[in-house]
């Protein structure tokens, strides 16, 4: 039923929006042309900047881009307006791949700040080339011809419009609904939680930030065949900074949030240019002002946008109720498994390992070996370098020295993007999930590696099969962590525990060989540390290999098969669990310790 609700919603507003020529006046057709337009910007930068983390001031350069590009070879050179669509999709998407090439490595605000430079650079050479007109631009541009309909009034070019819009809004929806969707959702967890679970960043950034790109230059090619004359103006930063404000106004995380972003937005600034002449002379000025004070008002009290508040009223999934689906039980509706290695074979050894930070030397001279099936417990006291070791091994951080050796394969240096694949699984210490997607898309997350579907597949839905056995897959982990009734609540309204074991279900989702927990338990209540344990045990059963980090000693003394100790960066000890609970060394650091 509630999943019915959101394509209905979609009919409904596409009804409207097919009425409008119909039902409201020529005005009102234009305005709602400006609507569709802004849109389309919007829709990229919700992709990018609302599901991507990726902030961009300088999208009005590409609307730009597409203008130019059309306006320029339907005049010059007379050729059609949909050769002049061609040419305004592939130099939106070439300058996106060379500027997102360059800049895209670039973390925290760096980024934002070179949208900026480039976004200024673009509008500014718009105006400095006499073949386009400097600032004076490029006019008498004509209209796009559909079967030999010359689309010359509002009304006609509307239809052309919304009928982008719409194709854009369907394919974005399936997009986000697909496996590079979650990939650019899992954008804003950072570097290392997309690595680790095999997604290259800097690549899905990239294409993330040509779609937008591509967006922006199909509405800018709209955009010069609309009003058949294109200058500078509209494409500076002050623009740039307005499309920001519809994604985010709109609710930068939704589809939705796009239409509802693009209307505010067009129809405040509509709505000023009538009210501002009566206050000021001045009133291209003071519209910046007013859009200033509602950005602002917007990010102190409404950060998540319009759509989140409207959901609020309606049932529609994702809600946190729990659900009944069944979990699929057979195995050919899942991914293929891989085989395990043979069991009590050497599968991870480091040597010598040691990590410096300045002078701090927190891992100093770590050996050690976990055999297949075995589970091996890391423990010691706060600060003694077992969240380190577990990096090295992870690749997140390169070791100072020392080699680290996995099935057999020497794997020191290696990123953790190159680990990933060799189903090498990990959750954190400090939990690292995507709170807005449910259960069910995080542990879909997990097997990122193990499918295959492009952004073009996910977005034509000829990825359904592989998506179903990816969802499928991921029900299983979900049951095996207890989480099956959890499966469509958004992850950030578990609790701390539960939210370990979505990590958890999220590793087994990969089918991984090793799997390394850092602290599974902490946080965790008696009963949920008990129905942990059994869940590790169950995976040892089937052969899994399992690299335990702890901090809590009794967890891991009914659990480990062998235990290795860590005070300072030192291994203290290493032995069975009863060695080690008779061990003097460890006694006195546990007590000298937090413990
Ligand atoms: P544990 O997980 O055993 O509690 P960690 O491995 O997190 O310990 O930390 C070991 C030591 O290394 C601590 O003294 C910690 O402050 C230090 N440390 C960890 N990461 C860094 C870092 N990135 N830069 C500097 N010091 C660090
Ligand atoms: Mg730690």
């Amino acid at each position: 039923m509630a999943k019915l609700i959101e394509p209905v919603l979609w009919l409904a507003f596409a009804v409207a929006i097919a009425a409008i020529p119909f039902t409201l006046g020529p005005f009102a057709v234009t305005l709602f042309n400006y609507i569709g337009i802004y849109t389309l910007v919007a829709l990229g930068l919700v992709l990018m900047t609302g599901c991507g983390g990726l902030t961009s001031f300088g999208q009005a350069a590409f609307v730009g881009l597409g203008a130019y590009a059309t306006a320029y070879l339907t005049t010059a050179h007379g050729l059609s307006p949909w050769i002049g669509l061609l040419a305004a999709v592939a130099i939106g998407a070439l300058v996106a791949l060379v500027v997102g090439g360059i800049t895209l490595h670039l973390g925290g605000h760096y980024l934002p700040m070179t949208t900026i430079a480039w976004g200024l650079a673009i509008y500014l050479a718009f105006g400095n080339f006499d073949f386009l007109g400097r600032h004076g631009g490029i006019s008498q541009i004509p209209a796009v011809e559909v079967y030999g309909i010359r689309l010359e009034r509002m009304p006609q070019i509307y239809y052309l419009i919304w009928g982008f819009v719409g194709i854009a809004i369907f394919l974005s929806i399936n997009l986000l609904n697909s496996r590079q969707g979650r990939a650019i959702r899992s954008l804003r967890g950072g570097k290392i939680l997309a690595e680790s679970l095999g997604i290259d960043m800097f690549r899905v950034r990239l294409v993330v930030f040509v779609i937008a790109a591509v967006l922006a230059a199909v509405a800018g090619w709209l955009f010069a065949h609309m009003q058949r004359f294109v200058s500078p103006a509209p494409f500076d930063l002050k623009a740039g900074i307005e499309y920001l404000l519809m994604a985010v106004l709109g609710g930068s995380g939704h589809i939705a949030g796009a239409v509802i972003g693009a209307a505010l937005v067009a129809l405040t600034k509509n709505w000023l240019q009538d009210l501002l002449p009566l206050v000021t002379k001045n009133s291209g000025n003071f519209e910046i002002v007013v859009f200033g004070v509602l950005f602002i008002l917007l990010l102190q009290n409404a950060r998540q946008g319009l759509v989140p508040l409207l959901l609020r009223w309606l049932p529609l999934s994702g809600d946190g109720r729990a659900t009944t689906e069944p979990v699929p039980e057979m195995a050919s509706t899942m991914l293929p498994r891989q085989a395990l290695p043979q069991r009590m074979t050497p599968l991870l050894r480091v040597d010598g390992l040691s990590k410096s930070f300045g002078g701090l030397k927190a891992v100093n001279n770590v050996t050690m070996a976990v055999l297949t099936g075995e589970i091996l417990a890391l423990i010691g006291p706060n600060g003694a370098g077992k969240s380190t070791t577990f990096n090295l091994i992870a690749g997140v951080l390169p070791p100072t020295s020392g080699t680290v050796t996995f099935a057999g394969e020497d794997i020191t240096g290696e990123t953790s993007l190159d680990i990933a694949s060799l189903r090498l699984a990990r959750t954190f210490q400090h939990v690292k999930l995507r709170p807005a997607m449910s259960v069910l898309d995080n542990t879909m997350l997990g097997a990122y590696g193990r499918t295959r579907a492009g952004f073009l597949r996910g977005a034509l839905r000829l990825d359904r099969r592989e998506e179903a056995l990816a969802r499928n897959s991921a029900w299983r982990a979900l049951a095996d962590a207890g989480l099956a009734d959890k499966a469509h609540m958004l992850a950030g309204n578990l609790s701390l525990g539960q939210q370990r074991l979505v990590e958890i279900a999220r590793a087994l989702a990969s089918d991984p060989v090793l799997l390394m927990l850092d602290e599974p338990a902490a946080g965790l209540r008696a009963l949920e540390k008990k129905a942990l344990a059994d869940l590790l045990r169950k995976l040892r059963e089937q052969g899994l290999t399992i690299l335990l980090v702890e901090h809590d000693m009794d967890f891991v003394m009914g659990l480990a098969d062998q235990i290795v100790v860590l005070d300072f960066g030192q291994k203290l000890a290493e032995g069975l669990p009863s060695e080690i609970r008779a061990h003097r060394a460890v006694q006195e650091a546990y007590l000298g310790g937090v413990i």
